[in-house]
Formats: structure tokens, sequence, C-alpha cells
């Protein structure tokens, strides 16, 4: 608990923030192969933030996302998601903390077997006890969102990248969570379909109040973010405030 002590003024100042990060420290592997891929993580994201996160391959992006979404257990250190600490916290703990994510990945993760419509309400099924029609309403208006309205009953196979992408928008955000993290999310498309996948992102956010935190490669959609910041070699080297964007919050 000494670690909070020793946080920044402007961290304890930060009543909104959504994820609060402190001095965490990340190894992989056992004895020999024990191998440190985070080193003293200090972070702060506020709620409403986009922020952005670059860095090369390897550097550890991925591995600090996971422990961000209660995915991979925080080891050392401190790691507060909502005011609800994760080190040290139980599986329950964990589950309970996952529903105020939304997820998107590289792939999209859909399941193939099921339509459009099926996947997004399926993720509704896991937050909410809502009845089988309301969930296909709540669904079929956030895929209307993504301009996928007239693709509710295609199964994946049967949609492009782009819309693929925007499927696992809709099962993102359809339950409207605080956060959503995103690990490279237009890796897999054309230049087009990422900045539309990404211009979406951003708006349904706004919309609903939502933190994103983002890893990309993606130069050609820095510009959405309020923040970037960048991870080298498992420590995290810059953050710098994008001025475009510095709205509300400071
Ligand atoms: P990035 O997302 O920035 O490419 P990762 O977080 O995936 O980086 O990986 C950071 C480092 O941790 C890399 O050296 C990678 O090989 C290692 N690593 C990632 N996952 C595991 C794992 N499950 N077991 C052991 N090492 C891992
Ligand atoms: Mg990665």
């Amino acid at each position: 608990m000494q670690t909070l002590d020793s946080l920044k003024p402007k961290q304890c100042t930060a009543l909104n923030a959504v994820i609060s990060i402190a001095e965490l420290n990340h190894f992989f592997g056992q004895g020999q192969l024990r191998k440190q891929v985070l080193f003293n993580i200090n972070l702060t994201i506020n709620a409403g933030e986009i922020v952005i996160m670059t860095g090369p391959s390897g550097s550890g992006k991925t591995t600090l996302l996971s422990m961000i979404g209660g995915l991979r257990s925080p080891q050392s250190g401190s790691l507060k998601l909502l005011n609800q600490e994760l080190c040290g916290a139980s599986q329950k703990q964990l589950i309970q903390s996952r529903r105020n994510i939304g997820y998107i990945f590289q792939a999209h993760n859909l399941l193939n077997s099921l339509t459009a419509l099926q996947n997004v309400q399926m993720s509704l099924q896991l937050h909410h006890h809502l009845s089988p029609e309301e969930e296909g309403t709540k669904a079929a208006e956030m895929l209307e969102a993504v301009g996928l309205g007239h693709r509710l009953h295609y199964y994946p196979d049967d949609l492009s990248g782009g819309q693929k992408q925007r499927v696992a928008i809709a099962r993102a955000l359809v339950s409207h969570p605080k956060i959503v993290l995103a690990d490279e999310p237009t890796a897999a498309l054309d230049s087009k379909s990422g900045r539309d996948v990404v211009n979406l992102m951003q708006k349904l956010a706004k919309e609903q109040g939502c933190t994103i935190l983002m890893v990309t490669h993606d130069n050609r959609i820095l510009d959405i973010a309020d923040r970037i910041v960048h991870m080298e070699d498992g420590h995290l080297t810059s953050d710098t405030r994008t001025t475009m964007h510095s709205n509300s919050y400071q």
C-alpha cells in the first residue's frame, strides 16, 4: 500500500480515474526462464479519455492490456480498475470487473456459427437479464449504429474484414461498458476500413461516455487520441497529451 503514498499529485487529484496503475511489474516464466516484461509501469487514465498505446512488437503492450482487462492477474504493484484493486484479486473479482469492459481484438473473434445479430446478442447475455426479444432489439440497434442494419442475419464468412470488425465493435459496445480495450483493431484492415472502424469507435465511445485504451501500430489513426503513450522494452517511455483534443478534463 505504500505505493499509493508515492503517487504524483496529478494522480491523487484524478478523482475520475477509471484506470490507475502504480509501480506495476510483470514477469513471465519460472526459475532460469523467468523474464521481466513490464517494468515499473505508472499510468492513470481518466473517464472519457481516448488513449493510444504505441510501441514495437514484443514491448509488452498486449501483456499490459490483458492485465488491465482482468484477463491476467497482476503480480506486484497496484492496478485499479474503477477503484477496484486487481492486484491480489480473486478470480471472482476479476470476472466481476470484466463486466465493465468491452474488448476488441486484432482478429475479430466472432463465432462463425452465429449470425452478426447472434454474436452481438450473445455479449448481452453475459451482462444483463433481458428477455430474448429485448436482447435482439438492442443488438439490432447497435448493428444499425455501426452501419450493418442490412447485414443482421449474415454469418461472419459472408462479411468483409471491415464489416466483421464493425460487428466486433457492436459486440464490445452493446452493453455500454465503461472501458473499451482494443488491441490493434485495425491491423487486419485496409486503410479506409481501418479509418472507418476507429472513427466509429470514437463516435460511439463519446456518445456513451466510455474510456478507450487502444494499442496500434497504425500512424494514420493517431489523431483520434487525447493522449498517446509509448511502450519500449517493457517501460512506458512517453506520455503525450495531444493538443487537438485537450478538452474538458485539464
Ligand atoms: P506486444 O503486444 O507489445 O507485442 P507482448 O505483451 O505480447 O508484446 O509481449 C511482451 C513480451 O512478453 C515478449 O517478449 C513476449 O515474447 C513475452 N510474452 C508474451 N506472452 C507470454 C507468455 N504467455 N509467456 C511467456 N512470455 C510471453
Ligand atoms: Mg501485442
